[in-house]
Parts: C-alpha cells; structure tokens; sequence
C-alpha cells in the first residue's frame, strides 16, 4: 500500500523493477491495471481491438502500400531466390563469368549445383512462374 498526496491518498504501488538498480518504481498503480503497474510500466489497460472487425480497422488505417505484409514479403523473398537461382544456372552453363551477387541470400534460395539441378528447375517450370509476378 502507498499513501500519496501528503497521506491523503492511499493506493498500490507499481510493482515494476528497474532493470540497472532492482528498485520498485514508486508510482501509484493504475486503478484499472490487471497486473499492478502504472501508466509508465503498461498499466494503462488492454485498449487494443476485441473484435474481428475492429482488428481489421486497425489494419486498414495503418496500412499504407501493402508492400510489407507477410504476404508481399514472401513473394519478393522467393523472387529474388529464384533470381539467385538463375545466376547459380549461369555460372554452371557457362553463360556468364561475371563476379557472384555478394550479401545473404533469401530465406528460400537453395543453391544449384550441378546441371542436372538445373535441368530439374527447367523443367518444374520455374523459369516461367514467377513472370507475372516480375510483370508488375
Ligand atoms: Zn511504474
């Protein structure tokens, strides 16, 4: 229990800990706060959408281009695996002798290292997918 306001006032205390000293913060806690903290520790309340409808009006209003949604995220990730991909192919044909994309490569790339892996993405149909995605 923490008296505020000359003594006055009696309330909980926050029970948020300083991560340097392991000092209990000193400030009274929210009335509305379920885990006893005060507004500067969260103790401001879940105020976050409840409903299917109201998550997805959130999601409108703060969404701008789409560009990085998980969605749009996943689809340049293999975008550009497949463009690795396709260096990998040239350098096994022999097509190029130009120096290697340097940097990590996409989370879905998978190096080719022979010509049959190269035979096998010619003929999944890889070379071909992705064009209308690159269309864009
Ligand atoms: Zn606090």
């Amino acid at each position: 229990m923490l008296s505020t306001a000359g003594g006055r006032i009696h309330c909980l205390q926050c029970t948020a800990l300083s991560k340097r000293s392991g000092v209990q913060c000193r400030r009274p806690a929210s009335k509305r706060s379920k885990n006893q903290k005060c507004h500067m520790h969260g103790g401001r309340g879940d105020s976050a959408p409840k409903t299917e409808a109201g998550r997805k009006r959130v999601i409108d209003a703060s969404t701008k281009s789409g560009r990085y949604t998980k969605q749009a995220k996943l689809e340049q990730s293999n975008i550009a695996a497949r463009l690795a991909r396709l260096e990998d192919a040239m350098h096994i044909l022999g097509m190029t002798t130009a120096s290697r994309t340097r940097g990590r490569k996409s989370s879905s790339y998978f190096p080719l290292s022979s010509v049959q892996d190269v035979t096998d993405m010619c003929l999944n149909g890889e070379l071909h997918n992705g064009n209308s995605a690159l269309e864009r």
